[in-house]
């Protein structure tokens, strides 16, 4: 049994800073994503399940399609598994309408031009983030006391609230500590692992151009997002 905690947009930096130990675990780095033009969550989650840089099979039709793709089991590593759950994942299982209403609000937030109006706008982004996270939240949980060899979680609350929120620094370690919690119900074999980072651009977030993993049992160094499908293929 091995559990992936995939959280998208969670910052190295912020995991030190806030001293997280379930976060941490025994082990933890950066992870290196240079190889790829920018750090795009769907690309990164592709390559990632794949084990191979699907940045241009997911930008073949550009930016704006790639929301759609979704990665048949038979290519990805969850294959390699007898009883996989994986729950949210982008580019295999997540809830698409949950996250296309969070991109809706997000261009409407950018759009709005009083100042009421935006702060209307944020708070319904951010409660919608946090409604959406408390399902992913009890199905991981529920996951994780099935009968299952392989488990994986997909959070999204970091970044799509650090986009809007990143300056918030009390609202942002509160969502940390929201992961750390998440991470300690979690036993066996454990990665945790982001598909990029966060850095300020003033109030907002933006994707920090290297990833975040951490391990209960191995020292992984400062690996390439694709190195972990070896890894699980080997846990099988
Ligand atoms: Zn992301």
């Amino acid at each position: 049994m091995i559990t992936v905690v995939a959280i998208d947009a969670l910052e190295y930096t912020l995991v030190e800073e806030f001293d997280l130990p379930n976060l941490k675990q025994s082990y933890y780095g950066k992870t290196d994503i240079t190889e790829f033009e920018q750090p795009r969550t769907m690309v990164l989650w592709s390559s990632f399940m794949t084990g191979e840089n699907k940045e241009k099979d997911v930008l073949v039709d550009g930016d704006k399609e790639m929301w759609d793709k979704k990665w048949p089991l038979e290519e990805t590593v969850f294959s390699h598994f007898k009883t996989p759950v994986v729950l949210d994942l982008p580019g295999f299982s997540y809830d698409k309408d949950a996250h296309d209403r969070s991109r809706e609000l997000l261009k409407a937030y950018f759009e709005a031009e009083d100042d009421g109006e935006k702060s209307r706008i944020r708070s319904e982004y951010n409660s919608d983030a946090f409604e959406h996270h408390k399902i992913v939240r009890n199905e991981f949980l529920k996951a994780l006391e099935g009968d299952h060899d392989f488990v994986l979680g997909y959070f999204s609350l970091a970044d799509v609230v650090g986009h809007l929120n990143f300056g918030n620094k009390t609202m942002m370690k509160m969502i940390y500590k929201e992961l750390d919690e998440i991470v300690s119900h979690v036993k066996g074999k454990v990665i945790v692992l982001s598909d990029h980072g966060m850095k300020a651009i003033g109030y907002f977030g933006d994707h920090s151009d290297y990833g975040f993993w951490s391990s209960n049992f191995r020292d992984f160094g400062t690996p390439k997002i694709t190195d972990f499908a070896q890894t699980l293929v080997s846990e099988t």
